[in-house]
């Protein structure tokens, strides 16, 4: 880690082709941007771009921090996918949590940290698990690992006390949810805690998932934390949708007034894959109506892995993220969330890969296309999560006084061809980098892996 307070030679979002531009750095955030001269002189330390593209930072909405590489670490050897269904990377994962322990969680979510730091990733939501089987082991790892990573000054970890399992429903070792609830709130009480979050599909009947909506809604409130569902993950037309039971609650505790600069995360929702034009329309005017900042994250490589499509082949089994921006008006961005498990045994912590693999998955290929699919893993990402911001718009264009919290895809250097350095946004997506020769800033400063 070191200071800097000039990067030069960088091509920017939203400027002419071919300009290249200095960027000073001041208290942490864009002081001045001027065209870039080869021969100027200053005393200050700079950074060379070698033309290449400086964008805004990058941002994992939603990742599991604690059940990360589980298939690769050598305690964990004997737990390999057979099936690859849901219920076997929950017996699977269930298994692996019962030999948690410190010393790997701090292992395999360093290697996360690590990771992310690397391809350009500035802030984070991780999801930490509280149960009746792993007490409070993954949430104090998560603790230790943030607080780590906020010393270092190398990423921003916002911690997410999570129910996997059931709240009101049978569980081992809780048969009726006392013991987790107990937790999630001790949890929400530690100081360290910034979001609340549970998965209601996994309770045993509809009225103990609208319960469990309602809980954790409740315990937000209480306790000023964000929130984050796990919500309506099947591809089922026959079950009712749960997110209107999300809308409603949070109307009727009238949650928007008594939490300020808090959001809601609604993660998957793949059974909203199932709908027409209509019921998203009546959905995104009840979220308007009732100004809530509700945003969804879509978590293609895991719903791709996970959902089965069969008989509809139009349901592509992942939210559409780029329709629910431009047609519905809603917030959305997109999150690995799982890495190396049985959920999600595929993929890498960079989220500009995603956004690479997005260019398919939505058939989305245009230039603002591309532009868009950055926002959903930089600005988007951030909002969604609720990390403050100078400005409101989501554009990935760099401004005098936005947060100096940015990742740089650095150029070639002398002798090869230039044409070869991504200089744009749609270059930088199109064309995956594979992590070569990025820089992150943090608040200005340059951070990197701790190993
Ligand atoms: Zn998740």
């Amino acid at each position: 880690m070191s200071s800097t307070s000039r990067i030069q030679n960088v091509a920017l979002p939203g400027t002419a082709p071919d300009t290249k531009w200095t960027v000073e750095l001041e208290g942490g955030t864009v002081r001045q941007l001027s065209p870039y001269e080869d021969n100027a002189e200053s005393s200050q330390p700079a950074i060379d771009g070698q033309g290449g593209l400086l964008a805004p930072s990058l941002c994992h909405p939603h990742i599991h921090l604690d059940k990360a590489y589980l298939l690769s670490h050598p305690r964990y050897s004997h737990l390999q996918i057979e099936r690859g269904d849901f219920q076997e990377a929950m017996d699977l994962t269930g298994k692996a949590k019962s030999q948690f322990e410190r010393a790997d969680l701090l292992e395999r979510g360093q290697r996360v940290i690590d990771e992310s730091v690397t391809a350009g990733v500035t802030h984070m939501r991780a999801f930490v698990e509280v149960d009746a089987g792993v007490h409070t082991k993954c949430l104090d790892a998560g603790i230790e690992l943030k607080q780590n990573a906020y010393n270092d000054k190398n990423c921003l970890i916002q911690l997410c006390a999570f129910a996997q399992l059931p709240l009101f429903s049978p569980a081992k070792d809780d048969s009726n949810g006392d013991v987790i609830r107990s937790l999630i709130r001790s949890a929400a009480q530690t100081g360290h805690i910034d979001a609340v979050g549970s998965t209601p599909y996994v309770e045993a009947d509809g009225k103990r998932m609208k319960q469990n909506v309602e809980w954790m809604v409740d315990l937000s409130i209480e306790f000023g934390l964000h929130m984050d569902f796990h919500l309506d993950y099947n591809l089922d037309s026959n079950t009712e949708p749960m997110v209107w039971h999300v809308v409603q609650t949070l109307k009727d505790r009238k949650w928007r007034q008594r939490t300020s600069h808090r959001t809601v995360v609604l993660g998957h929702c793949t059974r909203l894959t199932l709908w027409d034009d209509a019921q998203w329309r009546e959905l995104a005017n009840d979220i308007a109506e009732a100004d809530l900042p509700i945003s969804f994250v879509g978590l293609p490589t895991s719903d791709l892995f996970m959902m089965r499509t069969g008989q509809q082949p139009e349901v592509r089994g992942t939210l559409n993220v780029p329709k629910l921006i431009d047609e519905y008006g809603l917030n959305a961005c997109i999150g690995i969330n799982n890495i190396g498990n049985a959920f999600t045994p595929q993929g890498s912590c960079d989220p500009l890969a995603l956004a690479c693999q997005g260019v398919g998955i939505y058939q989305t290929g245009t230039k603002r296309d591309t532009e868009l699919l950055y926002e959903c893993i930089s600005t988007r990402a951030k909002a969604a999560i609720g990390v403050q911001q100078q400005r409101r718009d989501m554009d990935v264009n760099i401004q005098v006084g936005d947060k100096a919290d940015l990742v740089l895809l650095r150029g070639c250097g002398a002798g090869q061809a230039q044409w070869r350095t991504r200089k744009s946004v749609s270059e930088a997506v199109y064309l995956y980098d594979h992590c070569q020769s990025r820089r992150t800033f943090l608040a200005g400063e340059i951070s990197a892996a701790k190993e």
